[in-house]
This record gives structure tokens, C-alpha cells and sequence, in this order.
């Protein structure tokens, strides 16, 4: 006997019978899988996920989930930690099988579909000696990254990843196909480059790539805790002023519990120094001698690498399916108080695996002006990053009040800019958007009115449609 179908199957069979990707359902073998995210914590679960196969079926989705009043999610490479990538009931773009990268090794652009991850691109660049501006974990999205800033290995040589992005083929509300660049829709180009996805889909990016490896020198140095005040403070006199090639971070994190340490080590909290030199490796070595000095290293693994080996390198320390509540602050500077402040928290980290990591920004990446990209500001060159990690759900509220708390401390010493791809679940809002975007807000508001009028793209760092 026949049994009469869901209204979910139905949604789901009406969108199958227009889409040439698959439609995957609440009862489909891949469901779970599908709605899952790289944040543990996140657990959504959405009316159907349709998984693009081209620009025509994300139009195709989209036109769909308008016409039956379906909330909706864009997912790239799943990573945001706020897991803005799906969505409780509603409709989800996933562009996971679209991945296809292509380099011009002649023009210096590599165009990218909009599920590829930084993996996929490095591994069509890294054999030309090639690399764009991208993440330090290879399986997170470019999409994603690429279009709320981007901070890499390169950034102070190369700039961040948006002020990289040439064009982009983009899907907008009303199922229209259009590409962006600083000839065609300006203003979209614009917003694209800091605005997150506020405006559209984008299928395809084209990103400028630069010259870089196949070699490059990693920093990697591991201090002892108690050392964490003079390694901080001596890592930024050390890097202040120093060439755009070099980009490093002060963090403290514990040391793995491997058997290649020594038992002593296992697990250790740690102050460290982390980065890597653009440019020849010899250079390299010279310029982060006196990093690697700063006190005496429990561990020095810095040393010339291939930069492909390097940007899998972190992989294994950021596994998908731990519970993440990551936030970030821009600091006016790293003074002695910031410094004690970062240390004093650091030394409360409820979680081992808690990461605090202080981004020595500028160089390249500071010389755009708060105007040219949507990004807005750059005038901070130090970003504090709090990423929370931790596995047992009874930890969610002791974990995310301290990340708070941390984040709260640091407030005296920043202007309150936010960065978006540490945006903890996005729960301060219009707030935080209009503190973060600035004097961008205003024309990015006027932007989205233009192509989202209806606020169709609303999960992200949402820029409502001005009136
Ligand atoms: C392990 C790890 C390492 C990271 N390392 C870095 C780093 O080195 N540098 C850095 O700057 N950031 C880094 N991040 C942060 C990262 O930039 C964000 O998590 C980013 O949102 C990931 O992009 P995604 O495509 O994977 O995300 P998703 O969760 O898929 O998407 C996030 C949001 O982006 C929008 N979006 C996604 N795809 C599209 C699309 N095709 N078109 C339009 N909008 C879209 C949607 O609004 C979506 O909600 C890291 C994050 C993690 C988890």
C-alpha cells in the first residue's frame, strides 16, 4: 500500500525534479552528514540541503526557497564557527561539490568555485611556486574566508585574501547571474571585499596569486608558561617594524599529547612564536633568529619547509567535531597592560585545547585604507583571537563565559572592531556590525539594499537593507 508522502518529501522531490545536483532530506542515508558543520556544538537541522552542482542550480535553489518562504544558508567550506552554514528548517546551498580550481599561471589568477577549500587551491598553485592569500588550515572554505577578510601566512606581504579577490561570478537574490570586479557592478566588488555573504552567492572567485615557495621558512617556537609575559613582550618589539615578508603570531596553547614528546612535555601549557617568512628561506632563518631567542625553547621546530607540506601542517590540531566557540578583538596596540591582560587569562583557559593567539597584522594588509575595501579599518596591527575547544557539552557555558570574560578584559585596549571569521555565535548583532564596519556601514547598508532588498541573506554578519 502506498503511504502518503511528507510535506518534506514533497518539498524535496519538487526541488529534485528542477535541480541537476543532489537534494538530500531529513530521511536521506547522507542527512546527518550533510548538516553537520566543523563545529561540534552546532546541530541544525535544516528542510533540505541542496547540493549545487553549477551556477544554475544555486540560482535554481534560490528561486526555490524564495517562492516558499524557506529561510537560507550558503555553506562553502562549513567552517564558520557561528554555523551560519546551515540553518533550523530551511534551505541550504551547499556548494561542496563545486571545487574546481584553475590557475593562469600568465595573468597571476586562479580562479576558484565556491566550495573549494584553501587545500584545493594550494594544490593547483604550490607546484607554479604560487600561492593566494588564503587560510592555515586546508580544509577550511575559501568562500567563506575570502569574503569577510582573510589573514594568511602572507598576509603582511601580500595583503588579506579580499584585497586579492580580481572578480566574482556571483548568484544574487533574484536568481540573476552577474560578475563583479572593479569594472562591472563596482559597488558588489566593493562590498564583496569585507561584506561576508550578505550579497549573494558567489560560484566562482578569481583571486591573485603571488610568487612563494616552493620553500619557505616556518617559525615554530615553544616557551615555557611561566615565561609568557617576556616572550609576548619580546616577541612584539622584535617584530615591530620588521620586513612584510614576515607574519607571525604570540600564542599560548599545551603541547600535544604525543609519544613523540617527551613525557615531560606531553600536554604542557606553552608561550609560543609562530610564522613564516615570504621570501627566501635564508632570509628567513636571519630574520627570526632573535625570535627564536626569546627565552629557552621547550621545543624549537622552526626550519626551511615546503610550503605546501606547511599550509597542511596545523591540520591535525584542528579536527572537525570539537565544540568551538572562537571570538576575536582588534587591539590598538600591544602594550605592556594588553600583554599582562593576554597573560593573565591565557593562564585561565578552562580548556587545554583553547588556543590564544595575538596576529601581528599590518604591513601590506595595513597600508589599504579604511575606505577601499568593505572591510573598513585596518589601522590595528594586532588581532587577539580567543579560540575556545573543548569536547563535553557540560562544558559549553564555563567555556564560552570565559572566552567572554577574556574578550571583555581585552576591551580597554581596542576599539571594539571585530573580526568576522572569529565571530563567536554572532549574538551582539547589528551592534557589533555597525561597531566593526564603521563608517563602511553606511554605504554597505545602501549596497545590500540594492541587490538583497529583502534581506534573503541574512546568516551571516547581517547589514540590513537601508530603508
Ligand atoms: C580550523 C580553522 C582555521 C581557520 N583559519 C583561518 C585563517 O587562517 N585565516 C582566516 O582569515 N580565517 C580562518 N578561519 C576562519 C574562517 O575564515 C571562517 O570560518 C570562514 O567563515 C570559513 O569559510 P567557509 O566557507 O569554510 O565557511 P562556511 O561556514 O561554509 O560559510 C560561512 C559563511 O560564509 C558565507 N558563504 C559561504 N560560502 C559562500 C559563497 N559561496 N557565497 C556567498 N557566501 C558564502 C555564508 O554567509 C556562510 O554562512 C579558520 C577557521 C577554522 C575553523
Amino acid at each position: 500500500m502506498a503511504v502518503a508522502p511528507t510535506p518534506r518529501t514533497h518539498l524535496a522531490a519538487a526541488l529534485a525534479e528542477r535541480l541537476t545536483g543532489a537534494v538530500i532530506s531529513p530521511d536521506h542515508a547522507e542527512y546527518d552528514a550533510a548538516r553537520r558543520v566543523w563545529n561540534g556544538m552546532i546541530d541544525k537541522r535544516p528542510a533540505v540541503v541542496a547540493r549545487c552542482a553549477d551556477a544554475a542550480d544555486v540560482a535554481t535553489a534560490m528561486r526555490f526557497a524564495a517562492e516558499r518562504g524557506l529561510p537560507l544558508a550558503v555553506r562553502g567550506g562549513g567552517h564558520n564557527v557561528a554555523g551560519t552554514a546551515v540553518v533550523d528548517e530551511g534551505l541550504v546551498i551547499d556548494l561542496s561539490t563545486m571545487r574546481g580550481v584553475s590557475l593562469d599561471a600568465a595573468t597571476r589568477t586562479v580562479h576558484v568555485q565556491g566550495g573549494a577549500t584553501w587545500g584545493d587551491v594550494d594544490r593547483v598553485t604550490a607546484p607554479y611556486g604560487l600561492a593566494a592569500p588564503g587560510g592555515v588550515v586546508s580544509d577550511t572554505g575559501v568562500a567563506g574566508l575570502a569574503l569577510s577578510g582573510g589573514v594568511s601566512h602572507q598576509r603582511r606581504r601580500d595583503g588579506m585574501t579580499v584585497d586579492n579577490l580580481v572578480s566574482a561570478e556571483v548568484v544574487l537574490a533574484d536568481g540573476r547571474r552577474v560578475r563583479a570586479s572593479a569594472g562591472e557592478h563596482a559597488d558588489l566588488h566593493w562590498a564583496l571585499r569585507g561584506g561576508g555573504g550578505n550579497f549573494g552567492v558567489v560560484t566562482s572567485f578569481e583571486l591573485r596569486v603571488h610568487e612563494l615557495g616552493p620553500e619557505v621558512f616556518a617559525l615554530n617556537v615553544a616557551y615555557p608558561i611561566e615565561d609568557a609575559v617576556r616572550v609576548l613582550a619580546g616577541w612584539r618589539d622584535a617584530v615591530a617594524g620588521a620586513p612584510d615578508e614576515l607574519s607571525t603570531a604570540g600564542l599560548v596553547w599545551s603541547l600535544p599529547v604525543v609519544d613523540e614528546l617527551p613525557e615531560s612535555l606531553r600536554g604542557a601549557p606553552y608561550v609560543g612564536v609562530a610564522g613564516m617568512w615570504a621570501g627566501d628561506p635564508v632570509d628567513g632563518e636571519r630574520a627570526t633568529r632573535a625570535l627564536r631567542e626569546l627565552s629557552t625553547p621547550l621545543l624549537d621546530l622552526s626550519g626551511p619547509v615546503s610550503y605546501l607540506d606547511f599550509q597542511a601542517s596545523l591540520d591535525p590540531y584542528f579536527p572537525a567535531g570539537a565544540r568551538r566557540y572562537w571570538k576575536a578583538l582588534y587591539l590598538d596596540g600591544f602594550s605592556d597592560a594588553a600583554i599582562t591582560t593576554t597573560a593573565d587569562w591565557s593562564d585561565r583557559r578552562p580548556s587545554a585545547q583553547t588556543l590564544v593567539i595575538v596576529r601581528h597584522c599590518g604591513g601590506a594588509m595595513g597600508r589599504v585604507g579604511a575606505g577601499e575595501t568593505a572591510f573598513g579599518d585596518r589601522s590595528s596591527e594586532w588581532m587577539l583571537s580567543v579560540d575556545s575547544t573543548w569536547d563535553d557539552p557540560a562544558g559549553d557555558a564555563s567555556n564560552i563565559d570565559y572566552t567572554r570574560a577574556f574578550l571583555g578584559a581585552a576591551t580597554p585596549h581596542s576599539n571594539g572592531q571585530t573580526y568576522f571569521n572569529f565571530p563567536g555565535l554572532l549574538e551582539e548583532g547589528d551592534a557589533a556590525v555597525r561597531a566593526s564596519y564603521g563608517a563602511n556601514h553606511a554605504r554597505l547598508a545602501r549596497i545590500k539594499a540594492a541587490y538583497d532588498p529583502e534581506n534573503r541573506f541574512r546568516l551571516n554578519q547581517n547589514i540590513r537593507p537601508a530603508a
